[in-house]
């Protein structure tokens, strides 16, 4: 492709409503531009990486044996109704009525489409394993837009459906799509982790998020650095820590701490590390009930870990009155010895002695604290969200802390859709069963956003070679100047012909500016072609990612580039 005649519409500004880098650098690269709230043009550059993400999604899902089908982006609410989710879906889904006064809605998934067309279909056991996906523009009317492709209303996506006759074989068409996405993921260049997710109200206990790491990521995740055991904190569980407490050394004493609440005033000010304090919190369920948990100073709740144990969906901090109830002080004093309350208590407090904690009197806290000899607990629970450094459960190694951005999902579905729709088949024994089924998502759109804000730097994007939008590119210094023009010519054509993306920068503009976009637009290898080199025989060859530059001599340029392409391409 010649720069001078492309379509690149590059911005010198980054758009006002770009919060996150991957937004401002895919509009200022002149990927994307906005249509409306949540919704895109996919610019000739855009475009080109979203294929990229689509061919290698379709060539793996080939590969496990799913099958490739294209469902309406329209759907008859009639389907929805059968499901239950057309009064169950919220705002979200974006429903409208044709000239008849039918109803429709434009999908946001397609699990009701594709079950009913394996019921009309599909009647025996012979006929499964049976996976068909296909790759769609879908519509979430979701109420806060923003993030560019990262969260629009419109956007592309790869959706798959397994159908199996029982939980056993699910499981095994369950592995063979987590095993695809992870080829997936790793040859679009991308560093992820499958994280073992909740599954929500829909039940079935496999379902796991695939996370891109990245700084800006919104959710917060562990993994361990030795198995391949990775969770989202809220769901992390931890092992309880090995060995008992030491027998308690000091007396139970009383300091004043004059209007000292939190665990860091607190502990400056009998210089104890938090992490020798306990922190006492009360807390109210959504059943009312009151409970305190106690935790060590430096370690953070999880309160879904608590809900479960409580069998509540809901906690908040009590309010000061019942505070004042339980505890017989103002917060920020409360203590675990001589409550009214449930008291439980992390599990790692059980390794613990001659603690600091709260009095439960106004502007006191007690040193020298020990559990059985100074109070009790109705139980050791693990309540705390896990962090970097604690000990994997699965394994001997220990725990990473990271960011992610959810770019896929695998999901064990069951029967729901089966039940409510009637997709059903015979068994072997001529016995009627409903189908079990699986869901698989990928947000194509999403995985190019996330390889951006992966990888980027304050120059622009830095593409990883199997997702860039050229592979190449070939800078005339200045194109005016016959011989320039001439060997940038030639090295263009070579590439070309041997099956290279380039992108040749033929414009009549300085190099300054050239180099600029090359940066932004993060093609990996930069040949620079100047009459300076030239004198030499030689072209500058620069990498994207390093900086690095090396001189190459025209005699063989264009081999050396395309055995580079293809080893950043095998590396995937
Ligand atoms: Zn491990």
């Amino acid at each position: 492709m010649r720069y001078s005649q492309y379509f690149l519409p590059t911005l010198k500004e980054t758009p006002g409503d770009a919060e996150v880098i991957s937004h401002q650098l895919m509009a200022r690269a002149g990927m994307i531009r906005k249509v409306a709230a949540g919704i895109y043009d996919y610019l000739p550059l855009g475009l080109r990486v979203i294929r990229k993400v689509e061919n290698i999604i379709r060539e793996e899902m080939n590969r496990a044996g799913a099958i490739e089908i294209l469902m309406p982006a329209v759907s008859p609410a009639d389907l929805w109704q059968q499901s239950g989710r057309w009064q169950e879906y919220g705002k979200e889904l974006l429903r409208l009525k044709d000239r008849k006064d039918t109803e429709f809605c434009i999908g946001p998934t397609h699990e009701e489409v594709v079950t009913e067309i394996v019921r009309g279909t599909v009647n025996s056991y012979r006929q499964l394993p049976l996976n068909l996906y296909q790759i769609q523009t879908k519509f979430r009317d979701e109420i806060r837009p923003r993030f560019g492709l990262m969260r629009g209303r419109e956007f592309i996506m790869k959706d798959a459906y397994s159908f199996d006759i029982d939980d056993a074989a699910a499981d095994i068409s369950y592995d063979r799509m987590y095993q695809a996405y992870r080829r997936i993921f790793k040859r679009c260049g991308l560093d992820f982790r499958a994280v073992e997710a909740d599954s929500g109200a829909i039940g079935g206990s496999f379902s796991h998020e695939f996370m891109v790491l990245a700084e800006t990521g919104e959710d917060a995740i562990v993994s361990c650095d030795t198995c391949e055991y990775a969770a989202n904190v809220e769901k992390a569980e931890l092992r309880a820590p090995a060995g008992s407490a030491p027998a308690p050394s000091q007396p139970l004493a009383k300091v004043e701490t004059p209007n000292l609440k939190s665990i860091e005033d607190v502990s400056a000010f009998l210089k104890e590390a938090p992490g020798k304090m306990i922190k006492t919190l009360v807390l109210q369920a959504d059943n009312d009930e009151v409970v305190a948990v106690l935790l060590r100073g430096d370690r953070t709740l999880n309160e879904i870990k608590l809900c479960n144990f409580l069998g509540c969906n809901h906690l908040q901090l009590a309010d000061e009155a019942v505070v004042q109830k339980v505890t017989g002080a103002p917060s920020g004093f409360s203590g675990p010895i001589g409550l009214t309350c449930r008291v439980l208590a992390d599990q790692e407090v059980a390794t613990m002695s001659d603690f600091g904690l709260g009095a439960n009197e106004a502007n006191y806290h007690l040193t020298g604290a020990n559990y059985g000899r100074d109070f009790q607990v109705e139980a050791f629970v693990d309540l705390r969200q896990a962090t970097a450094g604690d000990s994997c459960p699965r394994c001997d190694g220990k725990l990473e802390a990271w960011r992610g951005i959810e770019v896929g999902h695998v999901f064990k579905l069951g029967t729901k859709y089966s039940d409510s729709m009637h997709a059903v088949v015979l068994d072997d024994q001529g016995k009627e069963r409903p189908l079990v089924m699986g869901c698989y998502g990928i947000g194509v759109g999403r995985a190019a956003a996330a390889s951006i804000e992966q990888n980027h730097d304050e120059n622009g994007i830095v593409w990883p070679m199997p997702l860039a939008p050229f592979q190449v590119i070939v800078t005339m210094l200045n194109p005016n100047d016959e011989a320039v023009f001439a060997a940038g010519e030639n090295l263009y054509q070579e590439l070309l012909e041997k099956g290279i993306e380039v992108l040749l920068d033929d414009r009549d503009e300085r190099p300054g500016s050239k180099f600029k976009d090359a940066d932004l637009l993060g093609i990996p290898l930069r040949v620079n072609v100047g009459a300076r080199g030239l004198k030499e025989q030689s072209f500058e060859l620069q990498e994207r990612r390093s900086g690095e530059r090396i001189m190459l001599p025209i005699e063989g340029a264009g081999a050396k580039i395309v055995a580079q392409v293809r080893a950043a391409l095998d590396a995937g």
